[in-house]
């Protein structure tokens, strides 16, 4: 079937295992646990197909740079990597969440600079510059909710699914920058270079994420 070497980076971490199911509804198979082997590539049940597993916010670069032919990676990722060399076919409506701004609970925006502490550093600028509000972006890596309530930070920007993480620490959303959920990626060059390759798999994740729908 497959006439092309072809390799997909896959994201580690939560989105991983709803992404596992999805390629195997689209008859992709590693031939081992990518989930527990501490291996980075794996062979899978077509010969000429290999998935690679990676950190969530290095696969648009490694198919951006076409060292994979295409990549799952969260919305989040893609805004905030902003790639132009990526295309984005298909959403797999797995892992969605939401990105929003939050703060301290009934505490408002205050008057003047805005204090921002986020991982997500241009959606963060890209968002208040369009709302015309004067921000310093704090980058940070991990445990945004603990900005706020040590006064780093006014507001934080960070992904928010049942709102557990925000609640627990005394925060609360405020805004809805966007719905998150996780994309397929594919290089423009891998494109045109493996149309027949890969038109075909995206086909059928199309109609694995349907059939998962449905
Ligand atoms: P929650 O407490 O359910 O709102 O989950 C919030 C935390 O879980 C966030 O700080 C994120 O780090 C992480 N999280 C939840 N859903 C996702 C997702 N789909 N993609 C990436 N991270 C997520």
């Amino acid at each position: 079937m497959m006439n092309h070497k072809l390799t997909i980076a896959l994201s580690k971490g939560r989105i991983l295992d709803d992404t596992l199911p999805l390629l195997k509804a689209a008859g992709i198979e590693p031939l081992e646990d990518v989930r527990t082997s501490r291996k980075l590539i794996f062979p899978t049940n077509h010969e000429n197909v290999q998935v690679v597993v990676i950190r969530a916010t290095d696969v648009p670069t490694y198919v951006s740079h076409g060292a994979a032919d295409m990549g799952i990676s969260g919305k989040d990722v893609l805004m905030e990597y902003g790639d132009e060399d990526l295309y984005e076919p298909l959403d797999l409506q797995i892992a969605t969440c939401r990105l929003m701004t939050a703060g301290m609970v009934g505490v408002p925006e205050p008057k003047g600079r805005l204090k921002v502490a986020t991982k997500f550093v241009n959606i963060a600028k890209r968002y208040y510059a369009e709302r015309g509000v004067q921000v310093d972006i704090i980058k940070l890596y991990g445990g945004m909710e603990l900005a706020p309530i040590m006064n780093l930070a006014d507001r934080i920007v960070d992904i928010v699914d049942t709102g557990n993480t925000l609640k627990a620490n005394g925060l609360e959303p405020k805004e809805m920058i966007a719905p998150i959920s996780s994309r397929l990626v594919v290089a423009k060059a891998a494109m045109k270079m493996k149309h027949a390759t890969i038109q075909p798999l995206i086909e059928r994740l199309a109609a694995a994420v349907e059939q998962r729908n449905g």
